[in-house]
């Protein structure tokens, strides 16, 4: 299978995408010819600034750049209109209901009276009334 390539904007390296290769936060990373992460050596010179992209969760135009990475080392995202770092609103990471396997996420504002987090459905938001599990409720 032919594999597309593209050359670092930075060092005119050859490289590569795999969809099986992918950082933390779903992005895939760039590969060189043996399949090494590509890490640049003229990239240092000038912070790496992305393109703008659009929030997946809120449509928000962000970027992110090396000048902002968090503790962790992860790059921040940026709003685009005021620079200032994007706190998403609208910002959910679905995951898999443990007995049923429904889609599901947890909202911070969405909490029993007991004070848990209730699961809501990825779908529509609603409660998630799980079919397969008897704990729950
Ligand atoms: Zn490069
Ligand atoms: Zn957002
Ligand atoms: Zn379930």
């Amino acid at each position: 299978m032919a594999t597309y390539t593209f050359e670092c904007n930075d060092c005119g390296e050859e490289l590569h995408l795999d969809k099986n290769v992918v950082s933390k936060n779903g992005k895939k990373i760039p590969l060189e010819r043996d399949n090494r992460p590509h890490d640049c050596p003229d990239r240092e010179e000038e912070p790496w600034t992305s393109e703008t992209f659009n929030c997946k969760d809120c449509n928000a135009e962000i970027y992110v750049t090396d000048l902002h990475v968090s503790k962790n080392g992860k790059r921040v995202p940026l709003n685009v209109a005021n620079n200032e770092p994007h706190r998403c609103v609208n910002r959910r990471s679905n995951f898999a209901c443990k007995s049923c396997r429904t889609q599901i996420y947890v909202d911070d504002k969405r909490l029993s009276k007991n004070g848990k987090r209730i699961p809501l459905e990825a779908d529509n938001g609603y409660p998630h009334q799980c079919s397969k599990s008897e704990r729950f409720g």
